[in-house]
């Protein structure tokens, strides 16, 4: 028997938020599938001189909430079915937000580590080339997602303009601040998962002394260590590609990010009481909140079990599969899910793109307050909507972000105004 495809797995959450709400059946038929995925081959001209091609792909999930939204990954690994299912999380994640945008995400299956910088730009202008037509301020605005940075946008925003023959930064966002990005979007991720567990921290048992674990430490990770250090809680293990390491009475944040940035977090290991351990030890290191900042399905079937963190908070896209996430509602573990908890990266690209449109600039105080009261707002919200429902807070997030979508496609006209 195959396994279900990754798409397949994401389905389950609408099917279990449908449940709970009273929504015409044109709503499922609408969300089951993405509406259009466009794969091409870019072929772009190595330093060699020699030719290469690469498989590409932008998906536009849903646009009945307005233009679709989402990142571009440059992975080696990458294909449509991830594309599609990152796409079908953006649709949910703008609605829990209440962002006027659906979903979308885009991808080329490529390792950027082994490109030179000139070759890294063709790839990126290739990429806007070949879905030219596809993007759009009003239609489709992509944005950095996993190894893509905002010199990358920028490039790309700079190749829409010589298209099209006009400025248009709206087109894409987490640009440089230089070229129209906004101030505040390069922590949004973790800043917006920060705000989310400040606000609910009385509820979660969550206080200033409390033990933090992060799995995965680039922007999302190394940005979530520093402001809950700042805040007096203390990181007492953390993981990159190449292992971790942990220390009980807590890591010095400035510390690993230097690390971080001259290799890896090990290479702080065997000094200050500092103990090396594996990425898989990490998951189970004796801890209050379990940060997952890398990539999907690091937390599965076979390690979610040793978990001991009573909180877990999502800054990565799908890093508890379906079968974990059972496990640890058994355990009861409270996670803060995807949709909402990484949800800052996503609302703070809309305010890039609000600014743009506006030509007139934020402060960057203006887009931490705005920031806060949307997280606040919208946990706030779901929190109450799971402690009603006794359901989890992932399930809670499907059904306020699925009720939004059911008013949008349902304004279209529902069966039942069309049969009487
Ligand atoms: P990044 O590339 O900056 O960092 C990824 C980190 O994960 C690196 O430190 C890498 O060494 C580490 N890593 C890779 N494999 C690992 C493993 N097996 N164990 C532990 N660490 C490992 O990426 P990022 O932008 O921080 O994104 C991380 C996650 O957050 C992704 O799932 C991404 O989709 C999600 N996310 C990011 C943003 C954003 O604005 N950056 C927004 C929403 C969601």
């Amino acid at each position: 028997m195959t396994a279900p495809s990754m798409l397949a797995q994401a389905l389950t959450h609408l099917e279990d938020a449908a449940v709970h709400l009273d929504i015409d059946t044109d709503v499922l038929e609408k969300l089951k599938y993405p509406r259009e995925t466009t794969q091409v081959r870019l072929m772009i001209r190595m330093d060699d001189g020699s030719r290469k091609s690469f498989m590409a792909w932008r998906c536009r999930y849903d646009d009945t909430r307005g233009p679709t939204k989402g990142g571009i990954r440059f992975h080696p690994e990458s294909n449509a079915d991830e594309v599609e299912t990152l796409a079908f999380w953006m649709t949910f994640k703008c609605a829990v937000m209440n962002l006027p945008y659906g979903g979308g995400k885009g991808a080329v299956r490529v390792d950027p580590h082994v490109l030179s910088k000139a070759e890294l730009e063709r790839l990126s202008r290739a990429y806007i080339k070949a879905f030219s037509r596809i993007i759009g301020p009003d239609r489709d605005i992509p944005a950095p997602d996993v190894y893509t940075n905002s010199m990358i946008m920028g490039w790309m925003a700079d190749e829409y303009a010589s298209i099209v023959g006009e400025a248009t930064p709206a087109v894409i966002t987490g640009k440089p601040i230089a070229l129209g990005g906004s101030l505040g979007r390069d922590d949004a991720t973790a800043r917006g998962g920060y705000y989310l567990v400040r606000h609910l921290a009385a509820n979660l048992g969550f206080k200033p002394g409390s033990r933090v674990a992060v799995q995965g430490f680039g922007n999302a990770g190394q940005h979530i260590a520093r402001l809950l250090k700042a805040d007096g809680y203390r990181v007492v293990a953390v993981s990159d590609s190449r292992g971790g390491v942990y220390c009980p009475d807590g890591l010095d944040v400035d510390r690993l990010i230097a690390a971080k940035q001259a290799g890896s977090v090990t290479s702080l290991a065997g000094s200050g009481g500092v103990k090396a351990i594996t990425g898989e030890e990490l998951v189970s290191v004796d801890c209050d909140l379990l940060v997952p900042a890398a990539f999907e399905g690091l937390i599965g079937a076979g390690n979610a079990a040793d978990i001991r963190a009573g909180i877990v908070l999502e800054l990565a896209n799908g890093p508890i599969t379906p079968e974990a996430d059972e496990i640890l509602a058994g355990k009861g573990v409270v996670v803060l899910p995807d949709i909402l908890a990484n949800a800052g990266g996503v609302t703070v690209s809309y305010f890039e793109w609000v600014q743009n449109r506006q030509g007139y600039y934020w402060t960057a105080e203006d887009v931490h307050e705005r920031l806060r009261r949307s997280m606040e707002a919208e946990g706030a919200a779901i929190w109450q909507l799971a402690s009603e429902r006794r359901i989890s807070l992932r399930r809670a997030a499907y059904v306020h972000a699925l009720a939004r979508l059911a008013s949008a496609i349902e304004a279209h006209g529902t069966q039942q105004f069309f049969i009487s």
